[in-house]
């Protein structure tokens, strides 16, 4: 098959268009013809590389991917299925696991991180555990663009931060794939939704996309705002993914009682915390990791009954996967970048 890897860590230019095995499937496993894969920062921090985490090489990288069954080793699947993936890979017999909270298994990971190629080739290969089959109606690439940043925004919101009706929301960097999903999702659950992003363009888009009122994050000061736009409340929950330059902002943002959910660092991984603020005000800091198999089922429905929709920023064919990073790397994006196969 075609697949897109790299042998050596490096910029996008380690990424290599060639030929790879195919995978092999042991038994409970199904092999998917992938039709599109959706990029994730993930994806950047593993071609990158990481500090104390050894990648195989070559390494093939995807979490996000949908396509059609063309192989099972499991039983009652049938090869031709349109179907979504869960981009998490679990043990499936911990206590985590079988508490449903599969997102704590320690062998928990990404689909395309350490131990499971991913979707940036035309095959791959998943237990049966993980296909979501989709509606007819539901195209490939908007199916891709769908699993793992939603799943994230709806564990964020809906189980960690507890969000209720009429909660003020703040969510970082509403082009981000997090960003345009929790704005959805806060949006859809009666939530009053803030947002920032670095462009007019984007502010505008954030808006249709059901934020109430957007801050420029390079032209206004985002706590400021946020305590002019609520009467100097400050906001219930914030969703922030941003890390370093954003931390104080947002831990700055929270009413008395708020929590802030984070689910990444991409601009750094320090973040200071006044610890008189954090018991004064009573605030909680949690952090979040993707979500569970059953979450991204729940999601799923709004998403199948068009509710919620994946915005798509722009499609790349597989073989020029380098581009399409380098796109994600220079956050010129609104929504998700996806690759065609
Ligand atoms: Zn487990």
């Amino acid at each position: 098959m075609k697949a897109v890897r790299f042998h050596q860590h490096g910029g996008p230019e380690v990424l290599r268009y060639e030929e790879a095995p195919e995978p092999e499937l042991a038994p409970g496993e199904v092999l998917i013809r992938v039709g599109a894969c959706a990029l994730n920062h993930l994806d950047l921090w593993e071609r990158g590389g990481l500090e104390r985490v050894t990648f195989p090489m070559p390494h093939i990288s995807g979490s996000d991917v949908a396509g059609e069954v063309v192989a099972s080793a499991a039983p009652d699947v049938a090869t031709g299925r349109r179907v979504m993936l869960q981009p998490g890979m679990s043990c499936g017999r911990c206590a985590a696991c079988l508490s449903g909270k599969d997102n704590e298994c320690a062998q928990y990971e990404a689909l395309g991180y350490l131990n499971h190629p991913g979707g940036y080739a035309e095959l791959v290969k998943v237990p049966v555990q993980n296909l979501v089959p989709i509606p007819d109606e539901i195209d490939f690439v908007t199916a891709a663009a769908f699993p793992l940043t939603f799943l994230t925004a709806w564990h964020m919101l809906m189980t960690r931060a507890r969000l209720k009706r009429g909660d003020d929301v703040l969510v970082l960097a509403a082009g981000s794939g997090v960003g345009q999903a929790a704005i959805q999702i806060a949006f859809l659950h009666g939530a009053r939704v803030f947002a920032t992003a670095g462009s007019d363009d984007k502010l505008e888009r954030a808006r249709s996309l059901g934020a109430l009122e957007v801050i420029h994050h390079h032209k206004q000061d985002i706590a400021e705002e946020i305590k002019r736009l609520t009467n100097r409340r400050g906001v219930d929950v914030v969703i922030e993914h941003v890390g370093q330059a954003t931390w104080s902002a947002s831990v700055r943002s929270l009413a008395r009682g708020g929590r802030l959910v984070t689910c990444g660092a991409t601009t750094g991984p320090n973040g200071a915390l006044d610890l008189r603020a954090l018991f004064a005000k009573q605030l909680s800091i949690q952090g979040s990791y993707m979500g569970t198999k059953g979450e991204l089922l729940r999601v799923a429905r709004f998403f199948f009954a068009g509710q919620l929709r994946p915005v798509i920023d722009r499609t790349y064919p597989l073989a020029n996967a380098a581009d399409a990073q380098r796109r994600l790397q220079e956050s010129g994006q609104f929504g998700k970048i996806v690759l065609e196969v």
